[in-house]
């Protein structure tokens, strides 16, 4: 499995950084965003480095399949999978990723405008 030593969400997912802990499966690590943007806000990564959307090959397609199927799980446990909650993928600086390591944000227990900033 490919890991970065210099990345954040590589050595959270490695338990070298701590993190509050939300789900753990052998593929995936997800944990409470460190700045919150809503009541729910939980990143959720593969333990395998993987920097952008844009690194995705059709070899990744279960992976992230998972990582969704994680999400409708934590939203369901957090209580906000009636009143509507929102997966994001940012990829590049333009969009808003800041760490390097993709990561699906679910954020819920707001309301949400649209169109996102
Ligand atoms: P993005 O801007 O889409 O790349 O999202 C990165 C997210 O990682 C932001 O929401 C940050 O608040 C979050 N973040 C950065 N460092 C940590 C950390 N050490 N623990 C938890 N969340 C973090």
């Amino acid at each position: 499995m490919a890991l970065d030593p210099d990345c954040l969400f590589c050595k959270i997912a490695q338990k070298q950084i701590s993190s509050k802990t939300a789900y753990e499966d052998e593929v995936l690590y997800a944990f409470h965003d460190i700045a919150p943007q809503a009541p729910t806000h939980i990143l959720i990564i593969p333990k395998e480095h993987i920097a952008t959307l844009n690194d995705l090959t059709p070899a990744h397609a279960a992976l992230v399949g998972k990582m969704f199927l994680a999400a409708r799980q934590l939203a369901e446990q957090a209580g906000i999978s009636q009143s509507g909650y929102r997966c994001v993928f940012n990829c590049m600086r333009g969009a808003g990723q800041s760490v390097f390591h993709i990561h699906l944000h679910l954020l819920g227990g707001r309301p949400m405008g649209w169109p996102p900033g």
